[in-house]
């Protein structure tokens, strides 16, 4: 499965855990990120993990991208509901085409939990055959 990681500043650290506690299922996937999110998981965790953007400068829109031609699986957006972002237009772009490709996301560390134990029971398997490239095709 192809999977995105998100996360606004203040989340994510939080993100880096999540990342850390479920590290066996994440190595089995290719992951994609926005910049910075990217760049402190690929250094926390050892992983691969291809970069986009950062966030504000269109990290989001390109994973959107990703989403329109439905070559991502499972998207985890750790958002801030507490601070404003100058790019709020662009997350809110990212998900409603989620939304439009039933691309499953989560935007909070309940969610993502549910979502990941799923995806290691293979109840995501039925996005097998809405991208059957998926893993890895950047
Ligand atoms: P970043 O972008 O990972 O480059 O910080 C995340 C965001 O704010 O959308």
């Amino acid at each position: 499965m192809n999977i995105a990681l998100i996360a606004h500043d203040r989340k994510k650290d939080d993100l880096i855990q999540f990342v850390i506690a479920y590290l066996p299922i994440f190595k089995e996937h290719a992951l994609y990120a926005t910049g910075t999110t990217g760049k402190l998981v690929a250094e926390a965790t050892g992983l691969d993990v291809h970069r986009f953007k950062s966030g504000p400068l269109g990290g989001d829109q390109q994973i959107g991208a990703m989403v329109a031609e439905n070559r991502l699986d499972l998207i985890i957006f750790f958002r801030d509901p507490l601070t404003a972002q100058p790019h709020e237009p662009d997350v809110s772009a990212l998900l409603r085409l989620s939304d439009v490709y039933k691309v499953p996301l989560a935007t909070n560390m309940g969610t993502a939990e549910v979502l990941l134990r799923g995806l290691s029971e293979d109840h995501l398997d039925w996005r097998l055959n809405k991208n059957p490239e998926g893993g890895g095709q950047a």
